[in-house]
């Protein structure tokens, strides 16, 4: 290789959602070049406006600046405020298309000024008689083979609204090119043609200008997917072209880097929405944290290989290569994705706990959350929810999914007790009892209130009554509802106030 700087680009258009695929070869060509101390561009692909979604430009920053964090910083779980932020922004250089018309339009003259491009006169229908030809001699449609006899390649304003404007192939013949993860590769000559490069709308096409802005921004690694293989030999023959006419320009055709296509979770097709490929912010509201996914997108189509799978960014720019990069196809595996967020979360657990509670906490039903400012849910009671949510969940998300919702619920409003729940089964007097003994032992109780400790607290009048007689009206008085968290860990969340409060409250509805 060169001793260039490397420069990486992700060269999105903006016209939808961001889908995993498209984080991940945003990631890879960002390892890419920290990795090599080089460049990574955010290159804006907007010249289909036909095709422009509105916000999507937004989403994609905001997808790149939750995913792409800088390894050697602490890495963070940014809040929707953050994501919106124009500051910290994982790519070294920004560019959007549309504000580079001039350029793309200079470029199209000197191509046309040396005859290597030229209006195309044919109109819609004569070139669908064309086509229509060809498809019925069971041949591939190639424009250059109606080339007309004298090309107009004079250039004016006026001409180019009416026509577009086509590069002409010099030389057609076979292509072979080394693709740095398929190898060598090549194509026949059918796959040259006079494509266009310049719209009557007076934007170029995609086809024209990535090449364009890939020479002047000096790209030496194009990474993308494998459907931009069949187009490279008219690419290469673009890039040869403007070599020829621009030999004073050091225009050098970059190495292409095909990335391997994420397949649903069969394996037999493109992952698709319908397998759950979804908004790549759709993690974030889900709570994902950004170092998790990162490291499992990599995963998709690349492994430093050994048994290590846990790699955060740091370790992920070191250890990535083009050669480990896979050719076939990476398989989509949401189980994995949440085992890898389960093991994060460990880990912060260790190096960041304040980050992690407070994810936790935003993450939490809003009524539950309400209950910390106004109400009984204190540091502690806080942290005992914390710690028992935590070992149940893989990713912050699950805590408003049910069934956990349903068991935080419990824990938002004081319950509105079904009295029969409480006796089921149980002897009413015992159990008005029970309870009474209950509420004077824990209202005494000035120790630690955990859910060991409360075990302890009440391990006599469990044996003396028996575990079911004592267990179920409490849990039951307690949560209002036949399934819950056992009562142990009900009362280390609501703190000794609400739950000895909740208690009282049975008892009244029980003596009137
Ligand atoms: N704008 C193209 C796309 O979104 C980029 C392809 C490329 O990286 O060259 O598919």
């Amino acid at each position: 290789m060169s001793d260039k700087k490397v420069v990486t680009r992700f060269a999105p258009s903006p016209t939808g959602f961001m889908h995993v695929g498209g984080v991940r070869t945003a990631l890879y060509a960002y390892l890419y070049a920290k990795k090599n101390d080089g460049k990574f561009i955010l290159r804006i692909e907007d010249t289909d406006k036909e095709r422009e979604v509105d916000g999507a430009v937004e989403q994609i920053k905001q997808s790149l600046r939750y995913i792409l964090q800088d390894g050697d910083k602490p890495n963070t779980f940014p809040n929707q405020e953050d994501l919106a932020l124009d500051t910290n922004n994982p790519w070294d250089e920004f560019y959007t298309q549309s504000e580079r018309l001039d350029t793309y339009l200079s470029w199209a003259k000197k191509l046309a000024e040396s005859g290597l491009a030229y209006f195309d006169p044919y109109t819609k229908e004569e070139l669908e008689v064309f086509r229509q030809k060809a498809q019925d001699d069971k041949k591939p449609f190639l424009f250059r083979e109606h080339r007309p006899a004298v090309l107009d390649s004079l250039w004016t304003e006026e001409k180019s609204r009416q026509m577009p404007l086509r590069f002409k192939i010099q030389n057609v013949e076979k292509t072979e090119w080394v693709d740095q993860v398929r190898g060598e590769l090549q194509a026949g000559p059918e796959a040259l043609d006079d494509f266009i490069i310049m719209k009557t709308d007076g934007y170029p096409t995609y086809n024209f200008c990535h090449v364009i802005d890939d020479i002047e921004m000096q790209v030496t690694h194009v990474m993308r997917g494998e459907e931009f293989i069949p187009s490279t030999p008219k690419f290469i023959a673009l890039y040869s072209a403007l070599q020829k006419i621009y030999p004073e320009k050091e225009i050098a055709i970059p190495n292409f880097v095909t990335l391997p296509p994420i397949l649903g979770e069969t394996g037999t097709k493109k992952l698709s929405k319908r397998d759950g490929a979804k908004d790549v912010l759709d993690y974030h509201k889900e709570g994902f944290l950004p170092e998790a996914l990162a490291n499992f997108l990599a995963f998709q189509g690349w492994n430093p290989g050994g048994e290590k799978e846990l790699y955060n960014t740091r370790e992920l720019v070191k250890s990535f290569s083009l050669e480990r990069i896979q050719k076939s196809g990476a398989r989509w595996n949401p189980v994995k994705l949440d085992w890898f967020n389960k093991e994060y979360i460990k880990i912060t657990l260790l190096s960041d706990t304040l980050r992690l509670k407070e994810n936790f906490f935003k993450a939490l039903p809003v009524g539950l959350r309400a209950k910390f400012d106004d109400s009984y849910l204190d540091d502690s009671g806080f942290n005992n929810l914390f710690e028992k949510y935590l070992e149940r969940i893989s990713y912050f998300g699950q805590l408003s999914e049910q069934p956990v919702l349903d068991e935080l619920l419990i824990l938002e409003k004081t319950p509105v007790t079904d009295l029969e729940l409480i006796y089921t089964d149980l002897d009413k007097n015992e159990t008005l009892h029970i309870l009474e003994s209950l509420s004077l032992i824990l209202n005494t109780h000035a120790g630690i209130w955990s859910p060991e400790s409360l075990k302890g607290l009440l391990s006599d009048i469990i044996k003396e009554k028996g575990t079911k007689n004592v267990l179920w009206p409490l849990r039951t008085t307690l949560s209002g509802q036949k399934k819950s968290l056992d009562p142990f860990s009900l009362m280390s969340i609501l703190g000794k106030e609400e739950s000895v409060k909740r208690i009282h409250l049975v008892l009244e509805m029980m003596k009137k």
